[in-house]
């Protein structure tokens, strides 16, 4: 017999004119498993590469006859992928229904318990979790970034064969999703797959390899660098105000006395040095920045 994913719908709840917002649950169960996988796509909104990646990955698993559990969302946050104003995609955060406040969707495991919109919707993704005995989020990070991957230190041989060119590692964990299924005792990582808000077929394809490289499909001969999440990982501000043209990419070195931008304001042009000596690792999707708005994500060593 094949074994292959089946799919069943949750329905998380309505809007006020009756749509159901919905999320699929892709299981794959062969007998005789002894693992379970968890893999997920979307959770914020407006990170796109996870989901095809998803998509296609579960064809490889079911092709290769795979003999561990899998649970897969890969649309794993409906309301975030259908938040745009004007065109331009707005899922990080829930800005329809809460008045006090607009939830990083990727904040809010404690509401977890709440009978809230945000708390059913997270804990349904956390009870679906719950058996697995490893987590898999597929993030995207920034308007440009170079992937790299998040997990607690104590975990980081997981993610050092994978082909992805930097690794942060973590030790005080947030109420991110990935971190809250470690505080369960699950291995979890989070990966940052590609730039936000956009797919581009290289990025699917850099994703799929990760993948086959985590369930020992594929082998990986690109070096990870590891660094501290806490104490490696630097955010720029925009020390003025303006409109900025970058003359760097993510992932290039970078130094003090480079020129790393020009912003040009009502008092001309002029240009920036790199802040920091070290990787430019995202830039922010702003390039009209208000003062002391942050610009971008460097890895310092
Ligand atoms: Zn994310």
């Amino acid at each position: 017999m094949i074994d292959r994913f089946q799919k069943k719908t949750h329905s998380l709840h309505q809007t006020a004119s009756g749509m159901s917002f919905e999320i699929d649950i892709w299981e794959y169960s062969p007998p005789g498993a002894t693992q379970c996988i968890y893999l997920q796509g979307g959770l914020h909104g407006v990170e796109l590469t996870g989901i095809p990646v998803l998509m296609r990955f579960m064809k490889e698993l079911e092709e290769s006859q795979y003999p561990e559990r899998i649970i897969c969302v890969p649309w794993s946050n409906p309301m975030g992928l259908d938040s745009q104003i004007m065109g331009q995609q707005t899922g990080y955060n829930n800005l329809h229904t809460n008045q006090q406040n607009c939830w990083n969707w990727n904040r809010i495991t404690h509401l977890k318990d709440e009978g809230s919109l945000e708390g059913r919707w997270i804990s349904t993704l956390l009870e679906l979790s719950e058996e697995a005995d490893t987590v898999l989020d597929l993030h995207t990070a920034g308007y440009e970034t170079i992937p790299h991957v998040y997990v607690h230190h104590s975990q980081k041989e997981l993610a050092l064969d994978l082909g992805i060119p930097h690794l942060l590692a973590w030790d005080k964990p947030s109420s991110s999703f990935s971190d809250t299924c470690f505080q369960r005792g699950q291995k979890a990582l989070t990966f940052e797959l590609s730039s936000s808000r956009t797919i581009i077929e290289s990025s699917i394809t850099f994703g799929l390899e990760v993948l086959r490289c985590f369930f020992g499909f594929s082998k990986s001969n690109n070096k990870t660098q590891v660094w501290n999440q806490e104490t490696q990982m630097l955010k720029w501000y925009s020390p003025e105000s303006g409109v900025i043209c970058w003359h760097k990419n993510s992932g290039d070195t970078v130094s003090q006395k480079e020129p790393i931008l020009t912003m040009f304001s009502r008092q001309g042009e002029k240009v920036f040095q790199s802040p920091y000596d070290g990787i430019l690792l995202l830039k922010n999707p702003i390039h009209a920045p208000y003062q002391y708005q942050e610009l971008a994500k460097f890895l310092v060593p």
